[in-house]
């Protein structure tokens, strides 16, 4: 068998289109457009090449970003009194702040103080809760993007067998439960699992996300499988590779989504689409 590819530079496209239509209409219903302010701390290379990625698709689907920096040396109270005056912006639909924090500086007083309804990585207690409790919630956008992948691909997730190989907060939990919303019968693998393909073989849609390159080879993977390869690896000669041994899974797999050019085409699209929706989103939470 040999996979179809799928290919998050192909349909990242469709998605930036149906993305800049609702953000237009989004702007028309409120008479202004989202806002998303990236918080920046210190001037760390990797981060700022990120932020212009973010700035010119944000330009591109009808999002207005603009960046917020913050010295390195700024504390705790200095980082709390920004979000909270971006909280206050009615401007601002989402914010986004720029991970790594120096190491003086901790994730939970942004996680802590970000206003729920602002949430847009989906990184606060509330959003967390929301998605347990299967409520409309903001969720962290690398997980969103995967199920875009798997929904354009045209992957089915109803009683199907889902595996997620990683459980960390940003990913792969998050996840697990966006699958068992969809009704998949989820089992989530995680450093410690005993006998790793085991498991991966039996899943129908298998997504790996550990930050191991090669962890996942052809032999791990049930014949027909989806594979979703999340992890980025940065090789000794500056390259990216995934989690999964892309030329033996793809003699394996019936779809597959390669590193560079996969799940990572899709990560800012999702923040901005939940910037979007930001406003609608917490009309119905209101509601509910
Ligand atoms: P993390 O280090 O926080 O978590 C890794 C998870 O994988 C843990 O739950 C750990 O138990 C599990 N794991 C590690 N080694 C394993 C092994 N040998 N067998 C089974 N499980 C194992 O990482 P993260 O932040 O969740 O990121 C995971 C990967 O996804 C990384 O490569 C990261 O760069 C990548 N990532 C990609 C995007 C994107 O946009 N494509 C976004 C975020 C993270």
């Amino acid at each position: 068998m040999v996979a179809t590819v799928l290919n998050g530079r192909v349909i990242a496209r469709a998605v930036r289109a149906d993305i800049a239509k609702l953000a237009a209409e989004d702007a028309e219903v409120y008479g202004a457009p989202a806002g998303l302010a990236i918080l920046r701390i210190g001037n760390d290379p990797a981060s700022n090449v990120y932020t212009e990625a973010l700035m010119r698709t944000s330009a591109q689907v009808g999002v207005v970003a603009r960046v917020v920096e913050l010295p390195e040396t700024v504390d705790d109270d200095g980082l709390r009194q920004q979000i909270e005056a971006l909280n206050d912006d009615p401007s601002v639909q989402g914010i986004l702040t720029q991970l790594p924090l120096p190491p003086h500086l901790s994730q939970r007083t942004v996680a802590e103080t970000v206003d729920p309804q602002k949430d847009v990585d989906g990184i606060s207690v509330r959003s967390a809760g929301n998605l347990f409790l299967r409520l409309p919630s903001f969720v962290p956008s690398t997980s969103a993007a995967v199920m875009e992948l798997l929904d354009r691909g045209g992957i089915a997730l109803s009683g199907r067998r889902a595996v997620v190989v990683g459980a960390s907060n940003v990913v792969g939990k998050p996840l697990a439960y966006m699958l068992l919303h969809r009704d998949a019968t989820v089992t989530v693998c995680h450093i410690y699992t005993r006998d790793l393909a085991h498991w991966t073989r039996q899943a129908d849609v298998l997504v790996v996300a550990a930050g191991k390159p090669g962890l996942i080879h052809g032999e791990m993977i049930q014949p027909g499988a989806a594979v979703i390869d999340v992890g980025i690896n940065v090789q000794a000669d500056g390259s990216i590779t995934g989690d999964v041994a892309y030329e033996s899974a793809a003699e394996v797999a019936g779809a597959i989504s390669p590193v560079p050019g996969g799940v990572g085409q899709l990560t800012n699209l999702m923040l901005l689409k939940q910037t979007v929706l930001a406003r609608n989103l917490w009309q119905f939470n209101e509601n509910a």
